[in-house]
């Protein structure tokens, strides 16, 4: 059963044993924030637009309207060297991950963090890369799983990771909300190069970055020749149910016969999407304009905010760790059996344990690590995406919490 259903069945199960209790819900990473009124009014203009003969526009370019390729190279990759052709628009980060396993085909092989965003497994899965999976281990057979530690930042060992031709990385990191530092981001090139792979790199998260970590691969020297960037607008503007992402694929990326793949991913795009919504392209837009992006700057910082509550409630709990709410908006937690003390494998809870009893003890969802991979498994990930009101409640009820 996935994931998701796991959780919910244990929630209606939950409501029905207390059905008096307000549950708080920090498990699925979405959005609460209201989309700020100088977005929503340039997509209601655009809606409208379509009423009138002059107004009026069906199908636009299939890699995204220039104006928004432009805006997005000018702003986002100000400096960087980007073309606005590099620019491809998508309906979402998540849709491009899929487009580019289809790009790949079944032949390849891949490496992904463990733990890290189910969709790069999952996807690799359909694509019939992955192999069959190990009820034991929770790995698939054909994949490479680059373990990340607390005391390695989260950066795998990558004198220990095989060489794969694909490689799926995500910076800031959903589940641990770890960034990864400049250096480690140049080893990951470096290693790319050295073998011939292709990163994936996702940065939807980049917007919530507080620190100097890179917001974008192509901060790196040499990246462009082993690099694709996924991003979103789902987490920096709250368009999870708008729909709007982009895609950069460098001219300078090209295959070991030497030819271009931003030519492969144009004819996937032009076959299998045909464009965003020209209302969430006119959304995006505004979320560029100088306006726009001031906007949702307070919005940001409400989750950063949150996240920073959260923290602090966790590692106020005896013995337990708690990372990531800095960089993104996600607290990854490890609460030992015993308390305080060190985390031995014989004293951690397993991360549905720690779901069980948050859940059961103080009403809140949360999200078990494993299902983010063999390497959550004792953890727990917290969303601080919500109202503050829930978080500040979550918060009071967390502290009130023993852990015995
Ligand atoms: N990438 C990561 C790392 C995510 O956590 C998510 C959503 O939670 C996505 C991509 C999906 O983004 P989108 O809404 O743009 O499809």
């Amino acid at each position: 059963m996935m994931l998701t259903n796991l959780i919910s069945k244990r929630e209606t199960e939950h409501k029905r044993k207390y059905p008096d209790v307000e549950l708080i819900r920090l498990g699925i990473g979405d959005t609460t924030e209201p989309i700020p009124e100088i977005i929503t009014s340039a997509m209601a203009e655009q809606a409208l637009a379509l009423s009138t003969t002059e107004g009026y526009r069906g199908y636009g370019p299939e890699q995204g309207n220039q104006e928004l390729r432009e805006a997005i190279a000018s702003t986002v990759y100000k400096d960087l060297g980007v073309e606005w052709e590099e620019v491809f628009i998508s309906d979402g980060a998540q849709c491009d991950i899929s487009r580019l396993q289809m790009l790949f085909g079944s032949g390849v092989t891949v490496a992904v963090q463990d733990p890290s965003f189910p969709a790069y497994v999952d996807s690799s899965v359909i694509l019939g890369q992955a192999g069959g999976l190990d009820e034991h281990t929770c790995r698939h057979a054909n994949m490479v799983y680059m373990r990340g530690l607390p005391e390695n930042n989260y950066f795998p060992d990558l004198a220990k990771t095989p060489a794969t031709d694909i490689i799926f990385f995500c910076s800031p990191n959903n589940p641990t909300g770890i960034a990864a530092s400049r250096s480690e981001l140049q080893q990951l090139v470096d290693f790319a190069r050295k073998n011939g792979s292709i990163i994936v790199y996702d940065c939807a998260y980049a917007s919530f970055i507080s620190d100097e970590s890179p917001r974008s691969i192509f901060e790196i020297p040499g990246a462009k020749e082993v690099a694709i960037e996924v991003a979103s607008f789902s987490k920096f503007a709250g368009f999870t149910g708008v729909r709007l992402g982009w895609t950069v694929v460098p001219n300078e990326l090209r295959y070991a016969t030497g030819s271009p793949v931003i030519m492969d991913f144009n004819r996937i795009v032009t076959t299998c999407f045909n464009g965003a919504s020209n209302i969430a392209q006119a959304g995006g837009l505004a979320c560029l304009s100088k306006e726009g992006q001031e906007a949702l700057r307070s919005r940001r910082e409400r989750y950063r905010e949150n996240a920073e509550i959260l923290l602090e409630a966790f590692k106020s709990l005896g013995g337990a760790r708690a990372y990531g709410g800095k960089n993104a908006p996600y607290v990854w937690v490890e609460v030992p059996r015993e308390g305080r003390g060190s985390t031995p494998s014989s004293s951690r809870r397993s991360g549905w344990e720690l779901f069980d009893e948050i859940l059961e003890r103080s009403h809140i969802v949360t999200v078990p690590g494993i299902g983010f991979g063999p390497g959550g498994d004792g953890y727990i990930r917290v969303s601080a995406f919500g109202h503050r009101g829930h978080i500040l409640e979550a918060s009071a009820r967390l502290k009130a919490l023993l852990m015995p």
